[in-house]
């Protein structure tokens, strides 16, 4: 490249520089121009009368704002204040209605816990008497055991508890049948009064004796064949438990009379009678013989109260 041309350019280069820095000075003024023109304005307008109205138009208008805003909050504020105290009020008075229910909750409580310690010593009551009672039963059956030893072996009182008659309907005509033979088709459940003395000289062995003739005429009545049993056979059967069962009953003491009932009614029916020579042997008798088994029955004794065996054989024993 030829010095001419460097040259050249290099000059055009200082020709382009100087005319962007012409054209910058140029914008500059006019910028400049610019703004002192709309300063010049503002200055015009900001003094003019219909501006100033404007401005003061718009700062009434800015106040009424404020004051418009102050009164909408204020409002706003009472509005909070008045539902807070009413949720207040509210809140109080749940609070005393929970108060409420809280007491009446506990007096229920209270009250059931009562009932409870209540019922708890009534039933705490009721058992020490059981068991006092139990305790009396097993005194009271200990000391008879020792009074009737005594009685028995070495010839003391008849026990207190046994001089009395046990009655099933004290205030009740007596049972007639009952007073003669110690027994009553309706047994404890008649109508009439049942006198049982609870020691005495004549023990009574129900439905002990018991032969198939007895029983046989029982189903006659129901219609079945009766079959006939002659009176020797009877006789010996009779015979038979007699001399098996008396030296039993006098291994106690000695029998003034012993009857054995063959009437067939089922209250009567094999009754067995003993009449010892006192109480004291009867009660010897019946300790040993009650509740023993002879010939697959088991025996249930009972003391006898019968005034008279004339009555009493005449009457039903030998139907
Ligand atoms: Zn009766």
């Amino acid at each position: 490249m030829g010095k001419h041309t460097e040259w050249r350019k290099l000059a055009k280069k200082a020709r382009r520089k100087r005319i962007r820095q012409k054209l910058a000075q140029e914008r500059c003024n006019i910028e400049e121009e610019v703004v002192r023109y709309f300063i010049l304005e503002q200055r015009l307008r900001e003094n003019s009368p219909s501006y100033l109205l404007w401005a003061e138009e718009q700062r009434l208008l800015e106040e009424h704002q404020q004051v418009e805003e102050d009164r909408i909050a204020k409002e706003a504020h009472l509005r909070w204040v008045e539902v807070e105290q009413k949720a207040q009020e509210e809140w109080q008075i749940l609070q005393v209605k929970l108060k409420l229910i809280r007491e009446e909750c506990a007096r229920h409580q209270a009250l059931i816990k009562a009932e409870w310690e209540r019922e708890q010593r009534k039933l705490k009551e009721v058992e020490e008497k059981k068991l006092k009672e139990e305790e009396e039963k097993l005194k009271q059956q200990l000391l008879l055991k020792e009074q009737l030893e005594d009685f028995i072996e070495r010839g003391g009182h008849i026990p207190k508890q046994l001089q009395k008659v046990l009655e099933t309907n004290p205030n009740k005509p007596i049972c007639p049948f009952f007073k003669k033979v110690g027994a009553c088709r309706f047994g404890d459940a008649c109508s009439r009064n049942h006198q049982r003395p609870c020691i005495s000289r004549i023990l009574l062995i129900p439905n002990f004796y018991s032969h198939i003739s007895l029983d046989q005429s029982m189903e006659s009545e129901y219609g079945s064949d009766s079959l006939e049993f002659e009176s020797h056979e009877r006789y010996s059967h009779f015979k038979e438990f007699f001399y098996d069962v008396l030296p039993e009953l006098e291994k106690f003491g000695n029998i003034k009379q012993f009857e054995v009932c063959c009437n067939e009614e089922a209250h009567l029916r094999g009754n067995v009678y003993v009449e010892y020579s006192s109480s004291r042997v009867a009660m010897k008798a019946y300790r040993i013989l009650q509740g023993r088994w002879y010939g697959g029955k088991q025996l249930n004794v009972e003391f006898c109260g019968l005034e008279s065996w004339k009555n009493a054989i005449c009457g039903e024993f030998h139907k």
